[in-house]
């Protein structure tokens, strides 16, 4: 890499479609530009600044149907009117004097519907057209921001940009994905001084070699700032849109998208290249090679920090990034006969340039030859395919493949990561992956599937990126913040009841710790949210999440029934309630021995199978009584795979197909299917998830005859990190009311557990030690996995706060450590608290209110936690 030349004083600022296209935003331009050419950054001199700006949002997208529809003079025409009246709109939301400032650019644009060369297309004539959504936008900035007193010249690209003809690059390219030179030297440089200290000119156009425009590529304004950016060796180049940064994947598709802070120029061209809207491909390349820093900011939210590449970011191995690109063309070439041939691939590889066409992936075997043809650096269209076919035809078999989509993980040492993708696979193995490539860098690995199958998958695939650890999260000095947290963070942050209980809790907790407390308020709320819900008969609370006396009675004074999964269970819970109507009460063991079932008929409670083994070898427990019939409706859901309780793996429920044998068996000893059931797993968000199983469980029902209630499970989901969503409760209410009045003749049961004790409960912990490890920190809790054993059971994320501390300012990250003598026994991994943070200061992990205690064990002989109830 060249040395760094000194940087000059100009800062390039690129400004994108949505940015330019209100007046707020504008005058957050001018508010930037103020800051940075009056030196108002701290310890930033002031600067020079080029502002390059893209058309009004969508503008170009109309320019490019007004070259679709070059044939039809009435439709273009049309277009182009609404086009000046949309700039029109413009200039009277911005108070500018339209006809005055962009009267000239209407004629031209009007010019170019009578211009001879629109008949045919030509491309030096498409490339006019579309240069002027560019054209108006600066030339509006330019006159709004005088009318706020600052003082900017326009500023033609295309004196500047020189396109550059590409060997091979056919002539499309060279005209409407063009390239530029951007080694810039003095004198240009000293040119480039004369100009006024602020200037605003287009992104997107520069001079065709032979005087006319070209256009730099779709999305290719930010290509047109790294230009700039290059060739005056600029401070920086500061990318200005509609998302605060790079993320690990869209976060408009994928809202737990998490924000890369920091990234290095290859890796953000990886990012890019492979589908990553944010940054035009071309783009990175410029500035690499001058070392220009690139920062991404969002226009809208001008404060946040953003992301910025350059060549000083750490180097963190591991996934950052997943990108998917639509429009993939996938051509598959089979040999004719012969094995091995000499000279194949230079055969038809000769052809591809023939046609001008750049060809992205490669696969190959034996036999046949498969590519990958990308749209965004290619005219694609079926034309050129069929020339292309016909010219391969005579050298091999063609198959063209498409529309297909290509997914990429993007990361550093992707070699040294396929053990940790097994879950990437198997979500891969769902649907039919017609090539994967490993790109020689080692930086990407790319899967082509059929394009309607690619949206749904990113979501998955970026959740189990972060689960198997494969996408490393907790590396804070790389990773951000969420999409879905930056935009919660702008609504008001749920205050939590810890935190208005926070002296109580500071007092409990200097009774000892580790001490689970329970705040019985919370819980009778949510138990509320549920009694509200008009469509339910009957709710049962699964006490296998907390069984705490007090919760218990809560919970019964509310109304509710109660699940048990054990005879102990029931045992407890009777002793607690001890006047409790056993109708009120269900048992559902999974693989319990034949006294369990004895001891729950002989307490006459309703007692659920879910195989017909109990019936066949133990029909006299059964014979004569109602029971529940728990199925498995063929798939799991839910935040771990240890928590899916549906489908083959899992051991939980009748599959349907044996309903016949169990009924049969029910026959045999005169037992009633009183009670559907299913409950395929914890943690679900989705409020349909509820009536699917009730219509699923509807249709057996009906076919047996004897049902008389239907329960359709738990599971409903909490909101274990702060950003997360709350569980839709209004949605749920709605999605069962719906199924119920569908099929009204069932009544109609559910059985949450964790939905209404997870966030009543906290653990309080007093820190033990602190340490630093080669520059890792740790700070060690004394609650250990005997204490809180869901973050190494199920890698469950908890929320540590310093209680001692609560408001103070986030120190280092540092790994959340316990006494336990396990290297699992990591509570949380790079989780900033208080810089201040120190022995003996009280720290509370909360939503632990469900699975805590009743986990909870003696392993290393440490004590069970201590408990305790707030109330009003
Ligand atoms: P502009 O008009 O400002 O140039 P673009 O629409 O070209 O903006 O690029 C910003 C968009 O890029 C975002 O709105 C987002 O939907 C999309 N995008 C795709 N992938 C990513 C990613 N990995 N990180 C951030 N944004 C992305
Ligand atoms: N206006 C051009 C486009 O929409 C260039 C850009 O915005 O980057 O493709
Ligand atoms: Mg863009």
């Amino acid at each position: 890499m060249p040395a760094a030349a000194p940087a000059s004083d100009w800062i390039v600022l690129k400004f994108g479609g949505t940015s330019v296209s209100r007046r707020h935003r504008w005058d957050t331009i001018g508010r930037l530009l103020r800051e940075r050419t009056e030196g108002d950054i701290p310890e930033q001199p002031p600067a020079r600044v080029l502002v390059v700006v893209s058309a009004l949002s969508g503008v170009t997208n109309e320019l490019q149907a007004i070259i679709d529809q070059h044939a039809d003079a009435v439709d273009v025409s049309a277009r182009i009117e609404a086009l000046i009246e949309r700039h029109r709109g413009a200039c009277a939301e911005m108070e500018v004097d339209a006809e005055g400032v962009l009267g000239e650019r209407f004629a031209a644009l009007r010019a170019l519907a009578g211009d001879r060369r629109g008949v045919s297309a030509d491309l030096s004539w498409q490339a006019e057209v579309l240069a002027q959504g560019e054209l108006m936008s600066s030339t509006l900035g330019v006159a709004y921001l005088r009318t706020q007193g600052l003082a900017v010249d326009w500023l033609d690209a295309r004196d500047w940009l020189e396109a550059r003809a590409l060997p091979n690059q056919n002539e499309w390219a060279r005209r409407l994905s063009a390239s530029c030179a951007y080694i810039g030297d003095d004198e240009l440089r000293m040119r480039f001084d004369r100009n006024a200290r602020l200037l605003i000119t287009q992104g997107f156009i520069a001079r065709h070699p032979d005087g006319g425009t070209a256009i730099l590529g779709r999305g290719g304004s930010d290509t047109s700032a790294a230009y700039f950016g290059a060739l005056l060796h600029a401070r920086r180049v500061e990318i200005w849109t509609d998302v605060p940064g790079m993320f690990t994947a869209n976060p408009r598709a994928v809202p737990d998208a998490r924000l890369l802070s920091r990234l290095d120029y290859e890796e953000a061209q990886e990012i890019a290249t492979t589908g990553a809207k944010v940054l035009h491909p071309r783009c990175i390349h410029p500035c690499r090679e001058a070392r220009v820093p690139i920062w991404i900011r969002d226009t809208e939210r001008p404060d946040l920090a953003g992301t910025v590449i350059d060549h000083r970011a750490v180097t963190v191995p591991g996934v950052k990034a997943i990108s998917s690109r639509r429009g993939i063309v996938l051509v598959s070439m089979e040999t004719i006969g012969m094995w091995q041939q000499v000279g194949f691939l230079a055969d038809v590889f000769e052809r591809f340039k023939r046609h001008g066409l750049s060809v992205d992936l490669i696969g190959s075997s034996e036999a046949n030859v498969t590519v990958s043809l990308d749209p965004s650096d290619n005219l694609v269209s079926s034309n050129v395919l069929d020339a292309l076919c016909a010219d391969l035809a005579e050298v091999c078999r063609v198959k063209v493949i498409a529309p297909c989509s290509a997914v990429t993980l993007v990361g550093r040492g992707m070699r040294s990561l396929l053990h940790k993708l097994t879950d990437v696979w198997s979500e891969f193995g769902r649907e039919r992956v017609h090539l994967v490539s490993q790109s020689s860098n080692d930086l990407n690995l790319t899967f082509v599937v059929d394009e309607a199958l690619a949206d749904g998958l990113l979501p998955r695939l970026h959740e189990k990126l972060i689960q198997s650890g494969a996408m490393p999260v907790d590396a804070t000095e790389v990773f951000g913040p969420s999409w879905r947290q930056i935009e919660a963070s702008a609504s008001p942050r749920r205050v939590s009841w810890w935190q208005r209980e926070r002296s109580q809790l500071l007092g409990m907790a200097a009774q000892g710790t580790p001490r689970y407390v329970y705040h019985l308020p919370t819980v009778r709320e949510r138990a509320r949210s549920l009694a509200a819900i008009s469509a339910v008969n009957c709710r049962f609370y699964a006490l296998k999440a907390n069984p705490h006396p007090a919760i218990l009675a809560v919970l019964d004074s509310e109304g509710f029934g109660f699940e048990c999964v054990s005879a102990a269970e029931l045992e407890h819970l009777f002793a607690v309630l001890p006047t409790l109507d056993p109708t009120r009460v269900l048992f559902t063991p999974s693989f319990a021995p034949r006294a369990e079932y004895a001891a729950a008929i002989a307490r006459d409670v309703w007692v659920t199978l879910d195989s017909v083994y109990p019936l066949q070898h133990w029909p006299e427990l059964f014979a004569g009584r109602q029971i529940v019939l728990r199925i498995d409706p063929g798939y799991g859901l839910g935040h771990h795979e240890k928590v899916r309780t549906g489908g083959r793996e899992a051991k939980f429920g009748l599959a349907p197909e044996s309903l016949p044998e169990f009924i049969a068996a029910a026959r045999a000893t005169r037992a009633k299917i009183t009670v559907l059931h299913a409950h395929v797993g914890s943690g679900i968000l989705d409020a349909s998830h509820w009536p699917q199983v009730y219509a699923q469980l509807v249709e057996l029902a009906d076919r047996i005859g004897t049902v008389a209630a239907i329960d359709v499970g738990g599971g409903l989901g909490v909101p274990y990190t702060p950003d997360a969503e709350a569980f839709d409760i209004a949605a749920f209410g709605r999605e069962l009311a719906n199924a119920k009045a569908a099929w009204p003749q069932y009544a109609l049961w559910i059985e949450p557990g964790r939905y209404l004790v997870a966030e009543a409960g906290v653990l309080l912990t007093h820190v033990t030690q602190l340490s630093d490890k080669l520059g890792l920190r740790r700070i060690g809790l004394d609650a250990g996995m005997n204490a809180l054993l869901r973050p190494a059971l199920y890698g469950a994320w908890h929320e540590i706060v310093n209680l001692s501390h609560l408001d103070e300012a986030d120190g280092t990250p540092a790994d959340i450590v316990r006494p336990i003598c396990e290297t699992g026994d990591m509570l949380g991994r790079r989780r900033a608290l208080p810089a201040s943070t120190a022995e003996n200061d009280v720290v509370l992990i909360a939503t632990a209110g469900a699975y805590g205690q009743v986990m909870a064990n003696r392993y290393n002989l440490r004590a069970l936690p201590q408990e305790e109830v707030l109330d009003d």
